[in-house]
């Protein structure tokens, strides 16, 4: 009895029973939180971004006018409010544990990336400017869990190469224009099966001007972000 009694004073110090997002008393989620995690069912056929249900098979405006280089991808969540706070939550503050959330989704999540078969990750390194405020790249965080979960090696393949104004705050042609040239890849990836790994996919340009980098070494590069916009 003692026992037990220490066992789970000790577990509530490092995992509090509360929802990560709004406090209310939940184990990690909230019902309520956890119903603003969603995950479409209708995709874009090239990034994977939520559609609506009538256009099944369809691709997106912004791969339709921009024709990515990317093989293929998954942007796994709509992004929410809900989803916004998370990410910023992880990203920003000091509760990259709330990483955890992804436990919650983790076969689905699993199933997702196997379709594509890959065969090593490459986490999105943080911009040169990010990378001297926070000192860790939420990108690694994401790369890290989905390797333990399917036991694939993670990468650090690409270094960025010039200094680019926050992507959250630029318009999509400025997006694309910072973005230029703006990685160099190693040889690590080379002739594998690449899985690029992001938060939040946009307008895709990154990922794109990344997996362009990447292409110099592999003919296959898919990406994985937990959520597009
Ligand atoms: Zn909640
Ligand atoms: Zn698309």
């Amino acid at each position: 009895m003692q026992i037990n009694k220490i066992g789970t004073n000790v577990l509530s110090v490092f995992f509090p029973t509360k929802c990560y997002i709004c406090g209310a008393e939940a184990d990690l989620l909230c019902k309520s939180c956890k119903s603003q995690f969603i995950i479409p069912a209708t995709r874009c056929a090239k990034c994977g971004r939520a559609l609506p249900d009538a256009y099944s098979n369809y691709i997106c405006q912004t791969c339709f006018t921009g024709k990515p280089v990317f093989n293929g991808g998954i942007a796994f969540f709509k992004y929410t409010d809900t989803i916004k706070s998370w990410i910023h939550n992880v990203k920003y503050g000091k509760n990259s544990y709330q990483i955890r959330i992804m436990d919650l989704f983790k076969s689905q999540i699993v199933e997702a990336i196997s379709q594509f078969k890959p065969d090593i990750l490459v986490p999105i390194p943080l911009t040169i400017e990010h990378s001297y405020l926070r000192g860790f790249n939420q990108s690694l965080l994401i790369a890290k869990k989905i390797a333990n979960w399917i036991n694939l090696p993670v990468a650090t393949a690409l270094k960025k190469t010039k200094f680019t104004e926050s992507q959250t705050t630029v318009g999509a042609d400025k997006r694309k224009r910072n973005v230029r040239n703006s990685f160099t890849a190693s040889k690590k990836v080379k002739d594998r099966r690449v899985m690029l790994v992001d938060d939040v996919f946009t307008t895709g340009s990154t990922i794109n001007e990344a997996a362009k980098t990447l292409k110099k070494y592999t003919d296959t590069v898919y990406f994985f972000a937990i959520a597009g916009t």
